[in-house]
């Protein structure tokens, strides 16, 4: 999640909370289950066959006319010319010949735990939720960000709700509820201090939204326990408190120690298991990148020295811009009207996009409504990418950051049939990703609008 800023006695204090966000508009809205929505666990070995007016090759970018998608059970058994692809007999054939067909979307960067609308939403889902209420709403946002086209995503992290999100996966991947692929973080990883709920009387328990180590043995202890418990990837928290410095500068005061994230990458890489690093800049971000963690999340603050590390490293940068788009009243009050985290930001993404730091998509959705987060791809394009570059950030590069890259990111044979459809081209306007009318994973239809 993001950290927000939070003014005391005339001085800025970091609050590590994700949320915050006084969002409009419908935060769980109520999904729909028609007769035509579709439940994974088809009949394997049945052909369907996708007719694309149009479809995207997110490799090269290019937009092919007139092209065929043959599907055997839940993967695609061929693409090509409609002129070169037989459909055999008996096949279900869909009709999508006036839109676009794009691979499934990547989200990198979510929070199916959290449901935010305000700041104080986050206290209250901590302390005022059960695990069991949490994991019901987790079940309903898994389903709004799949029928917004986002047919897989890396979880990071339940904020509090330890293992649930296991479960969440575990019960799509075996049919019971519908939701994009997942690879989940569990709990995450921070220091004593270094992760909200804080500002409490010590003689007051209150529950920790992140795993709390304070020694290279507790760090390697806790990535072993996720892992046993389901972690796909650990999650750290390299940053968390944040300050503007008189100069309209970020500073970021660090959690984890070098020696901590040794041991966590160590640990998690023998384990065969990737380290993704939430860090705005300074010594946290350094530290992640010394101890060879596999992603920068958010990284508002890039350095010169950062960028180049990160490149010859292969880092993936995943930088969640739109979040931060929700409070630059707070942080221009907090740094005397000099600065905000979306600026810095904003110069930290053009600059990595110039050195080519390898870039995946990822939004940080659950401060704001699940659904929503293609709202992303504006602010990318906005901030210097070509829409098929932050298209490619949201499927090829996505699935290798996920290690998914023999299974999903493109439209090819041999891999799941995860397709998404629009009205439009999305070349020419970004923006039809947020309209996306169209939804298959692994074969099975979630939602068609354009019939
Ligand atoms: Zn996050």
């Amino acid at each position: 999640m993001m950290q927000l800023g939070k003014r005391i006695s005339g001085r800025v204090v970091l609050l590590g909370l994700c949320l915050l966000i006084a969002l409009a508009g419908p935060a769980e809205a109520a999904p729909q289950f028609g007769a035509d929505r579709a439940v994974p666990g088809a009949p394997s070995g049945a052909y369907r066959a996708v007719r694309a007016g149009n479809l995207l090759d997110v490799r090269s970018g290019r937009m092919l006319r007139d092209r065929v998608v043959l599907i055997r059970g839940d993967r695609i058994a061929d693409v090509g010319p409609a002129a070169d692809v037989r459909i055999p007999e008996g096949a279900q054939v869909l009709d999508l010949t006036r839109a676009t067909v794009l691979p499934g979307l990547i989200d990198a960067h979510t929070h199916l735990f959290l449901t935010g609308e305000s700041h104080g939403r986050y206290e209250e889902q901590l302390l005022k939720e059960s695990w069991q209420y949490r994991t019901i709403k987790a079940v309903v946002n898994a389903r709004l960000d799949l029928e917004a086209g986002f047919t897989s995503m890396r979880d990071l992290e339940t904020e509090g709700a330890m293992y649930s999100d296991v479960d969440v996966r575990n019960a799509i991947n075996r049919g019971l509820i519908l939701g994009p692929r997942l690879e989940v973080v569990t709990r995450a990883i921070s220091t004593t201090g270094g992760y909200p709920l804080e500002g409490y009387s010590p003689e007051v328990p209150v529950p920790s939204g992140a795993q709390i180590v304070d020694s290279p043995e507790a760090a390697r202890h806790a990535v072993r326990e996720q892992i046993k418990y389901g972690a796909d990837l650990i999650k750290v928290y390299a940053t968390h408190h944040f300050r503007f410095t008189e100069d309209g500068k970020l500073a970021n005061i660090p959690t984890l120690t070098l020696d901590e994230l040794r041991a966590i990458v160590d640990e998690a890489h023998r384990e065969g298991v990737k380290v993704a690093c939430h860090a705005y800049g300074g010594e946290g971000l350094h530290n992640c990148i010394k101890a060879g963690v596999d992603s920068i999340e958010h990284g508002l603050d890039l350095d010169d020295q950062a960028i180049a590390e990160m490149v010859q490293k292969g880092i993936y940068y995943v930088p969640t811009l739109y979040v931060y788009e929700f409070e630059p009243e707070e942080d221009l009050g907090a740094s005397g009207g000099k600065t905000t985290r979306a600026r810095i930001h904003e110069a930290s993404f053009r600059k990595a996009l110039e050195r080519r730091v390898k870039i995946a998509f990822g939004t940080d959705v659950g401060p704001f409504p699940h659904g929503t987060q293609a709202k992303e791809f504006e602010y990318m394009t906005k901030f210097g990418m070509a829409p098929a570059q932050a298209i490619q950030a949201a499927t090829v590069n996505a699935a290798e950051l996920m290690g998914w890259q023999d299974r999903v990111g493109t439209v090819e044979t041999g891999k799941f049939a995860d397709l998404i459809a629009v009205p439009g081209n999305p070349l020419d306007d970004i923006t039809e990703l947020e309209r996306v009318k169209f939804v298959m994973k692994g074969g099975e239809v979630v939602r068609n609008d354009l019939r």
